[in-house]
């Protein structure tokens, strides 16, 4: 949330014009940041747009069309927060700034219209969601697909030709019963947060979620009528919306009940552990999760080259980078390696792939040749965003590579156990 303006600062309206002054531009985030490596001009780099916050907030430039169009340029990828020696919340900046453009209206009235429309009424309502991806299936299973992309009409709407060739094949969705109990010891009960697209586009990763939890001996609670974490919403400039959300999710999750709240998704985890009430500290990437209490090391082997890629919503939102390649290494077989690049971008960031088309996939290009040079047999990555660019990618480059959440592995590694009968209690090192 935008701090409001203290002592002689100048009224900035949402823009938290203090966190703007933190920034003592020595410049040292430029090599990180996507959108400077690609354009090489100020303005398209950190240093630079907080240059542009300070000077709206002050007055001294306008609100126009170009700074709107850096603004957005920006991943909110936060490569430059991890870069940063000052401590500079560039996240939160870029954010503030968004909410203070819409505020002012300086972006057309039918991108906000439509943009509004989409996240409130259909990311904010699972019914609507539920609604949407049903027809989504329908319209994959029944041929309609085929139809429609055979008849060209598609072409006429290059934004929606393009969500739709990124939508993967739908799985049936995750419909999880209220309480899963723990297998075997049990050390503890958590609270799972599906989140809004997860449960429609990855009900894979969320079943693989609740298994390798339960295995590790933890009962696992599924809250009915969960929201999504208004992720998407804060950096489309709708703080409103994703406080609604928030409330919401707020009333959902009893806290006492619970000695963690999991998430599978790099960029919820990050939102949530932002929230400003006492479900942050509670919030826990799995992997995270998992390394911190003590994984029940898997027996079972998954003999795989396996590539992984940091989401920036965890590498830079969540400081999480050790976890999920400690939990990948426990897998027995299993050869893991850092792709080439894991620590960049791979362009997704929320709907930045459809609003910003080119500069996505020169993004996910760099990606598509590091799999190309190494060759896993699997790539794996925490974040659906990423799943689903890097998925389109390898689909669209016809690259025999599996894209996987780390997760998924761990799981498939308990379920080749369970083939060759080892016991599900975890050792008494790993328990609590
Ligand atoms: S968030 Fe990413 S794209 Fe935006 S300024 Fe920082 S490093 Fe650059
Ligand atoms: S590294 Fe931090 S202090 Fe230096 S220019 Fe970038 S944002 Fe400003």
């Amino acid at each position: 949330m935008a701090s409001p303006p203290q002592g002689d600062m100048p009224s900035a309206g949402l823009i938290d014009y203090a966190a703007t002054l933190d920034c003592v531009h020595c410049g040292l985030c430029l090599p990180d940041c996507p959108t400077y490596q690609e354009t090489g001009r100020e303005t398209s780099s950190p240093r630079g747009r907080i240059y542009l916050m300070r000077g709206v907030a002050e007055g001294r430039i306008p609100l126009d069309s170009q700074v709107v169009e850096e603004t957005y340029f920006c991943l909110a990828c936060r490569a430059c927060e991890s870069a940063c020696p000052a401590g500079v919340r560039y996240g939160h900046l870029i954010e503030s700034m968004r909410a203070e453009i819409d505020a002012r209206g300086a972006r057309p009235r039918t991108t906000r219209f439509f943009q509004r429309l989409v996240l409130r009424h259909l990311i904010g309502s699972p019914w609507m969601l539920r609604a949407a991806f049903g027809a989504l299936r329908f319209y994959q299973r029944r041929g309609l697909q085929r139809l429609l992309r055979a008849s060209g009409l598609l072409r006429l709407l290059p934004p929606l030709a393009r969500a739709e060739r990124m939508l993967p094949p739908l799985p049936d969705p995750f419909r999880a019963p209220l309480v899963i109990p723990a297998e075997g010891h049990r050390r503890g009960r958590v609270a799972f947060f599906s989140g809004c697209l997860m449960p429609e586009l990855f009900e894979p990763v969320h079943t693989a979620t609740v298994e390798v939890l339960t295995r590790n001996g933890f009962e696992v609670a599924v809250p009915r009528n969960q929201r999504c974490c208004g992720a998407l919403h804060l950096h489309s400039g709708d703080p409103v919306g994703a406080e609604r959300l928030m409330r919401k999710n707020c009333r959902v999750f009893p806290l006492d009940n619970f000695d963690a709240v999991i998430t599978n998704s790099a960029g919820c985890g990050a939102a949530l552990k932002e929230y400003p009430n006492e479900i942050a500290p509670k919030v826990r990437d799995i992997c995270e999760w998992l390394h911190e209490v003590g994984l029940r090391p898997p027996q079972g082997a998954v003999p795989m080259r396996v590539a992984y890629d940091d989401p920036c919503h965890l590498l830079h939102g969540q400081r999480v980078a050790e976890a999920p390649r400690a939990i990948l290494s426990a897998i027995p077989g299993l050869e893991l390696f850092d792709l080439p690049g894991a620590r960049d971008c791979c362009g997704a960031a929320g709907i930045y792939n459809l609003t910003h088309a080119d500069m996505a996939d020169t993004l996910l290009a760099r990606k598509i040749a590091a799999l190309r040079d190494t060759r896993p047999d699997a790539i794996a990555t925490g974040n659906p965003g990423c799943l689903l660019q890097i998925g389109s990618g390898v689909r669209a480059a016809n690259l025999d590579i599996e894209v996987v959440h780390p997760v998924q592995l761990l799981a498939r590694a308990y379920a080749c156990e369970e083939k060759h009968g080892f016991p599900h209690d975890p050792p008494e090192a790993a328990q609590r």
